[in-house]
């Protein structure tokens, strides 16, 4: 014999369950709260609405953190962290190592497709 019904219920309360938790590949188009975003979107983000730019040149700059916010996730970069400053249209900026391989990649990136 087969429990029809609860197997039934089941099925039908798993779409409303997914639909509560929340979706990290929703949007890209969010300006606040940096965190909830990975840093591969937030450099998308900042490419599209003109915060970062294509990179060309490598860092000018590299060494522990000066408590500046990174360019890219806008996070302080700590003093116990490694900071890279690069050049861009608005003189130089810090920005993280980690969100500087992302940024590099994606420059990379668009750079062989245009
Ligand atoms: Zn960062």
């Amino acid at each position: 014999m087969q429990k029809g019904p609860s197997e039934g219920d089941l099925a039908s309360s798993c779409p409303a369950f997914a639909a509560g938790t929340p979706a990290s590949s929703a949007g890209v188009l969010v300006n606040e709260l940096p965190q909830s975003l990975s840093i591969a979107e937030l450099v998308i983000a900042g490419l599209a609405n003109g915060q970062l730019w294509i990179l060309e040149a490598g860092p000018v700059w590299a060494g522990y953190g000066t408590l500046k916010p990174c360019v890219v996730c806008r996070v302080k970069i700590a003093d116990d962290e490694i900071q890279y400053d690069v050049v861009g249209p608005r003189g130089s900026v810090p920005v993280h190592v980690k969100c500087y391989r992302s940024w590099r990649v994606r420059s990379n990136k668009l750079r062989r497709s245009t």
